[in-house]
C-alpha cells in the first residue's frame, strides 16, 4: 500500500477520505458541526470514529489538526491506520477513538489557529483568572506581527528578533514567539480569553469516550518543528510524572523528549491539550504524547505564521501576495512529498502500535 494515498490535498478531501474509510469498515461516526464554513464553502466538522467496544477499559485517542494546517499529517495517519488494518487485533478491553480535525476551520483555511484566532494548544486554562505573562512577546510584539509586510518592514522586524536571539538565545526567542500569550487577541500564539469551539468539542469528546476507561492514551499529531520527516515524540507530562515514565517505557528513552529539561525542539507552553484530557478523564490514568514531524527550518516556519497573521489582519486573501502566503504556510506545515509521507506514516504506525501495546500492560 502506498502511504501517499492516505494523505489529502485539502480539508474537504481529507474529511471525505476519512468518512469513506470509516463507512467501508462499518464504523459509526459522530459529527460535531462547526459554526463556520470552509475555504471552499464546505461544511466543517470534527468527525469522531470509535473502533472497539463501548465499555472498553483502555482507550487510545488519536487526534489531528489541533493546529489546523497541521491536520494533513494527522489525517493521513488516521486514514492510513484504518486502511492498513492497524486496529484489527486490538485487545478485547481496548478501543481506539479517532478524533479527525479537532480544528477543522484552521485545517480548511490553512491557518494554525481556530476561527477565534486562538491557538487551541494554549487555550486550556481557567479563563477569568490572571493569565500567564509572556514578557518576551510583550517586548517583541511589534516585530512579531508588524502592521506592514513589505521587504523593508520585514527586514527591520527580523533585525529586532535576531538581536533578541543574540542577547537571550534562540530558545528564548522561540519561547517569546510560540510559548503562548494572552494579551494580544490579534497576535500570534494567542491562547484566548474564553474556551474555543474546538476546546469545548475536545473536552466533550474526551469526556464521553473516556467515560468507561481506567486507562487513556492520547496521541496528538503535529508538524512544523525538527528535521524534515523526523517524528519527535514529545512527552505531555512533567519529567517526574508517572505518565512520562510510561512513555519512556513504551516508546523508548532515546525517542521521548520533554520541554521540561530542554530535550525537545518545542519551547515550554501554557494551556496545553493535555490539561483538557486530564480534566475530562480524572478517573483514568492518562499517557499522552505529541508526535512533532519536522518540515522546514524553524525560521521559515515561524515566518510563515507571522505572514499569515499579517494577511488575516491587514492583507487580502485573494491577492497574489495572499495566495503566496497561503502556499508558503501550507508548505511549512505539510511538505506534500512522497518521501515525507512515507517517513511520517512509518513513525505514526509504529507509535500507535507501541502505545496500544503499552496501554495493554496496565491493569
Ligand atoms: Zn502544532
Amino acid at each position: 500500500m502506498n502511504p501517499s494515498s492516505f494523505y489529502s490535498g485539502t480539508y474537504a478531501e481529507a474529511r471525505a477520505k476519512f468518512l469513506e474509510t470509516c463507512a467501508a469498515q462499518g464504523l459509526r461516526v459522530e459529527h460535531h458541526i462547526h459554526p463556520k464554513r470552509g475555504r471552499e464553502g464546505e461544511e466543517l466538522a470534527t468527525d469522531v470514529a470509535r473502533f472497539g467496544p463501548e465499555n472498553a477499559s483502555h482507550v487510545l485517542f488519536t487526534q489531528s489538526a489541533t493546529h489546523g494546517v497541521e491536520g494533513f499529517c494527522g489525517s493521513g495517519a488516521q486514514v492510513g491506520a484504518l486502511q492498513s488494518g492497524l486496529y484489527d487485533d486490538l485487545p478485547d478491553s481496548m478501543a481506539v477513538v479517532l478524533v479527525h480535525a479537532i480544528n477543522p476551520y484552521g485545517f480548511s483555511w490553512l491557518r494554525r489557529v481556530t476561527h477565534e484566532n486562538v491557538d487551541l494548544n494554549r487555550n486550556h486554562l481557567e479563563h477569568g483568572q490572571p493569565y500567564p505573562v509572556n514578557e518576551g512577546y510583550e517586548q517583541l510584539k511589534d516585530a512579531i506581527c508588524p502592521v506592514s509586510w513589505t521587504p523593508e518592514a520585514r527586514a527591520s522586524a527580523r533585525a529586532t528578533l535576531e538581536a533578541y536571539a543574540e542577547a537571550y538565545g534562540p530558545m528564548a526567542l522561540q519561547g517569546a514567539l510560540s510559548g503562548g500569550q494572552y494579551s494580544h487577541p490579534e497576535g500570534l500564539f494567542f491562547g484566548g480569553h474564553q474556551t474555543t469551539w474546538s476546546a469545548k468539542t475536545m473536552a466533550a469528546v474526551a469526556g464521553k469516550h473516556a467515560a468507561s476507561a481506567r486507562h487513556v492514551g492520547w496521541i496528538d499529531y503535529h508538524t512544523g518543528l525538527g528535521p524534515y520527516g523526523y517524528g519527535e515524540l514529545i512527552s505531555d507530562h512533567l519529567l517526574g510524572d508517572p505518565g512520562h515514565a510510561r512513555l519512556v517505557d513504551w516508546l523508548g528513552e532515546s525517542d521521548v523528549t520533554n520541554t521540561d529539561d530542554g530535550s525537545s525542539t518545542s519551547a515550554p507552553l501554557t494551556g496545553v491539550n493535555s490539561l483538557c484530557v486530564a480534566g475530562a478523564a480524572p478517573h483514568a490514568t492518562v499517557t499522552m504524547v505529541t508526535p512533532e514531524f519536522g518540515t522546514s527550518p524553524v525560521d521559515e516556519v515561524l515566518d510563515s505564521l507571522r505572514a499569515d497573521c499579517w494577511l488575516h489582519n491587514h492583507g487580502d486573501l485573494d491577492s497574489y501576495q495572499g495566495r503566496a502566503i497561503k502556499a508558503e504556510i501550507r508548505r511549512c506545515f505539510y511538505p506534500d512529498a512522497d518521501d515525507w509521507k512515507a517517513m511520517v506514516f512509518e513513525r505514526t504506525s509504529d507509535t500507535e502500535r507501541k502505545m496500544i501495546a503499552g496501554l495493554a500492560t496496565l491493569d
